[in-house]
């Protein structure tokens, strides 16, 4: 597809790396499938995929320090 960001270049699959912010957490994903231009870099993440990705990433929120209370 054509790039909405430098509107010259045309994007190809690639992996990117995408950062997630919720509540003041901060995620680096790496290696995310997207569509990246070739001629400004810009990464265009599939809508899917993002939202996978959020999904998750909530699923690891929850998840927590929680598990290891019992014993100490
Ligand atoms: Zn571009």
């Amino acid at each position: 597809m054509r790039c909405l960001i430098c509107k010259r270049g045309s994007t190809e699959p690639a992996t990117t790396t995408v950062t997630l912010e919720r509540d003041g957490l901060i995620m680096v994903i790496k290696g995310v499938p997207a569509q990246v231009c070739r001629n400004c870099g810009e990464a265009y993440v599939d809508e899917k995929v993002a939202s996978e990705l959020l999904t998750s990433a909530k699923r690891r929120r929850n998840r927590g320090p929680k598990s290891r209370s019992a014993s100490t």
